[in-house]
């Protein structure tokens, strides 16, 4: 029987300095630091002798940013590659510099690539500071039919912060300037493949967007709707997540110390691996919540003041909270702030507050501003 992760896992970097406003991770994980190769290479070595793997996966959060990434990846490939092992990548920033990664790591067999705009339009893409143009992914999936893919995946989310239905067209229209590069560049009429991906925006505590409500139930399936219709293509599929599942994540992401109740009563009640559609069964959360006396739509609905005590707000994340808010305004004014790998500090606190840095290899130092917590 084939097991979820069965190749070896190593983390090349922790954190991520890219800053995208949704995300918790790039939060939590801060300040970046990357691994020595030195010390990858014996990681890598130890774990294939001791475990047999025939696939190197080189993890993190944004691999491509790991300094070091084409000389590590080429080593790797030179070593192991006549022993059957393989390497791969599994997240890819929209360059060409990433297609060029993926070109070595895939030589022999092209799977398709994916890609994560995230948003359909500049203006949404500036809301969430995901610091990537549409010249980007042009360039990105030209590179990647050019050089032998014919299937591409675009993965976006609905319902993010200031979301409109241009935002939505502007998803479509990603995806039909991607089938059209497709076959300007010279991918077969049968073989041409896009697959767009929606998720709903979930808020996340110790984020930018801590203090936005999620999108109803009912506004994330017309919006699901209207993408199907602008989507009907037969060169395009869309998926798109259960909105259900997105809204208890909400509810949980945002949730206090009473959902504590709400799980065991679900769990009471037979609600198991929510996670797989096939046994997710919203009604049985529904209940628990009822029974309870709580409300799930206050925790995913309402939109929060800064002035307002969370119930996160004793777990000390680093990153200061005059940070978020700071951000959170600029993110309703669509204005990006600069990734902290570009020598210039955005001032999050953490560093000072934690008696950290950023650790990049060969990198720029990266003097973190005093006195921003
Ligand atoms: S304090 Fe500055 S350098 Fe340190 S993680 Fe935050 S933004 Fe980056």
């Amino acid at each position: 029987m084939g097991v979820v992760h069965d190749r070896v896992m190593v983390e090349v970097l922790r954190g991520c300095t890219r800053g995208c406003r949704f995300c918790q991770a790039g939060v939590l994980y801060r300040p970046v630091r990357e691994k020595k190769p030195e010390t990858l290479a014996r990681q890598v070595e130890e774990m294939i002798n001791s475990t047999g793997h025939d696939e190197i996966s080189l993890t993190s959060l944004s691999t491509a940013d790991y300094t070091g990434v084409a000389p590590l990846v080429r080593n790797l490939l030179d070593i192991y590659g006549e022993r059957g092992v393989n390497v791969s990548l599994p997240s890819l920033r929209l360059d060409a510099f990433s297609i060029d990664l993926a070109k070595e790591v895939q030589k022999v067999r092209k799977s398709g690539l994916t890609f994560a705009p995230e948003a359909g339009t500049q203006r949404l893409r500036d809301v969430i500071n995901k610091n990537v143009t549409e010249q980007n992914l042009v360039d990105a999936v030209t590179s990647a039919f050019q050089n032998g893919w014919s299937s591409v995946k675009l993965y976006f989310m609905i319902g993010l912060p200031t979301e409109t239905y241009e935002d939505l067209d502007g998803i479509a229209d990603m995806a039909k300037k991607v089938v059209q590069i497709g076959y300007q560049s010279g991918v077969p009429r049968g073989r041409l493949k896009v697959t767009v991906s929606t998720s709903s925006f979930v808020p996340k505590s110790h984020t930018a967007f801590q203090w936005e409500p999620q999108d109803s139930l009912e506004q994330l399936k017309e919006k699901q709707k209207y993408l199907k219709e602008k989507l009907r293509d037969k060169r395009i599929s869309y998926n798109w997540h259960d909105p259900g599942t997105s809204f208890l994540e909400a509810v949980f992401a945002k949730g206090d110390r009473r959902l504590g109740m709400v799980l065991e009563d679900a769990w009471a009640r037979g609600a198991r691996f929510d996670g797989w559609s096939e046994h997710f069964k919203f009604r049985l959360w529904l209940e628990a919540f009822e029974e309870q006396g709580l409300d799930p739509k206050w925790y995913a609905y309402r939109p929060i003041d800064y002035g307002e005590v969370l119930p996160w707000d004793h777990i000390e994340a680093g990153v200061s909270k005059k940070f978020l808010i700071r951000e959170h305004k600029k993110a309703m004014g669509s204005l990006p702030t600069m990734d902290c790998r570009s020598g210039q500090c955005p001032g999050c606190g953490l560093c000072p507050t934690m008696e950290m840095k950023p650790d990049i290899l060969g990198g720029a130092e990266i003097a973190p501003i005093p006195g921003e917590v």
